[in-house]
């Protein structure tokens, strides 16, 4: 993919705007010597913003407005060190709705529908990101924020929502409520829009299949407006990204260079109109690729493909770099291993050991199982996990991120 003349207009224009109001990201680029970019070469020539950046900029360091323009800030997670600030303009908030309102038209979903809102409200962008674009579409909108299962279940149930949007794990929870209590047959749903996670495609099967319902991936990230930046349409062939809001390139996370389209790497994205705190060059750390070729739905916007992992998620266990994501793939080839897992990997009597925990329903011979999927890993990926079979409903669930990896060596 290049970048297209419009889009090298708009980055000049915001690399010479954030330059002259001086603010972290003017003084940076100043610092490295950039006045303007008139060419492709003079965009790959700029240099990456990565979060560690923006926690030093904390707290309003990113704004590139007079503060009397800002609306509203939203916050990342933080859950390690300084959380980062985003300021956002009357006109961000309004791109973002009007963005997040294309992903629900992609999905097929219409001023008709009743969309059920379970991620969390307040700093987080997840929420209100669902809700501005449902408003801007017409649709009704149900509130909830996370968790109060039991509440979820009767507000589905009552108000007849068609529409589920929430975290792949928390979805697979409400999947698995119904199935319990036998009201699936009391559940309008005919689409979901799962966001903010990377999940596998065994935990898509067994949601589509346990509640009958289209499913659609959301992707986003609260430093890039929040969800809402691209999705997939009906043809399923990948997530289609705005980019006349958004530039993306795939780089190499270790030599920094653009990969030919097609090839995995880690995303980067600088917004194009972005007001608040525009973004040059970020790195994301989200693994995917450009998909080739045009999609049959007949757009132009670019796809990628499913977010395969982070680039600091990766796991170097005897000399061997794997992601989580290998292991699903892997446990997706096992019907009878439900999609939950998890890694534990110790460090016991000098030598470093991983046990896989895969739950199963327990009709099957559990030993058996679980060698079966062992000698899978040592072919696939290059070493032998002590695989622990267990009961179905024995792995934690949650209504965030599920953590899938717990490494103790180093604690
Ligand atoms: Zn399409």
């Amino acid at each position: 993919m290049h970048i297209n003349p419009t889009q090298l207009k708009q980055v000049d224009r915001q690399v010479r705007r954030l330059i002259s109001c001086g603010n972290f990201y003017g003084t940076k680029l100043k610092e490295a010597g950039v006045d303007g970019v008139s060419s492709e070469e003079d965009f790959l020539a700029l240099p990456f913003s990565h979060k560690e950046d923006l926690r030093l900029a904390y707290p309003l360091g990113l704004m590139a407005v007079p503060e009397e323009e800002v609306v509203r800030i939203h916050s990342s997670s933080g859950t390690t060190g300084t959380p980062v600030i985003i300021p956002y303009t009357a006109k961000d908030v309004d791109d973002w709705g009007e963005m997040f309102k294309r992903c629900y038209e992609f999905a097929g979903i219409t001023n008709k529908d009743r969309i059920q809102i379970t991620p969390g409200y307040g700093l987080w962008t997840a929420g209100i990101g669902f809700q501005n674009g449902a408003e801007k579409l017409g649709a009704m909108v149900i509130p909830m924020g996370p968790g109060n299962t039991e509440k979820q279940l009767q507000f589905m149930m009552d108000l007849k929502t068609t529409v589920l949007t929430a975290t792949s794990s928390y979805a697979l929870l409400l999947a698995e409520e119904i199935e319990k209590r036998g009201i699936r047959d009391r559940i309008c749903l005919r689409k979901g829009v799962i966001g903010s996670e990377r999940w596998g495609e065994a935990v898509r099967m067994r949601i589509r299949k346990e509640l009958g319902i289209e499913l659609y991936d959301i992707y986003g990230l609260t430093e890039i407006y929040g969800p809402g930046i691209g999705i997939n349409c009906r043809y399923d062939t990948g997530m289609h990204i705005w980019d006349d809001y958004l530039y993306l390139e795939i780089i190499d996370p270790e030599t920094g260079k653009n990969v030919p389209d097609g090839e995995f790497g880690e995303i980067v994205i600088t917004t194009l109109v972005k007001e608040g705190a525009p973004l040059i060059r970020y790195r994301t750390h989200d693994l995917s690729r450009i998909i080739p070729g045009e999609c049959p739905c007949g757009s132009h916007f670019p796809r990628i493909d499913v977010i395969q992992g982070r680039s600091d998620d990766m796991v170097k266990f005897k000399g061997v770099n794997f992601f989580p994501k290998q292991i699903e793939e892997i446990l997706s080839r096992f019907p009878e291993a439900s999609s939950e897992y998890q890694i534990r990997i110790s460090h016991l009597d000098r030598r470093d050991t991983m046990r896989l925990y895969v739950e199963t329903n327990g009709s099957v011979d559990f030993e058996n199982l679980a060698k079966r999927i062992g000698a899978e890993v040592k072919g696939r990926i290059g070493f032998m996990p002590i695989v622990k079979v267990v009961e179905i409903g024995v792995l934690p669930r949650s209504e965030k991120k599920t953590k899938r990896v717990i490494d103790e060596r180093y604690e």
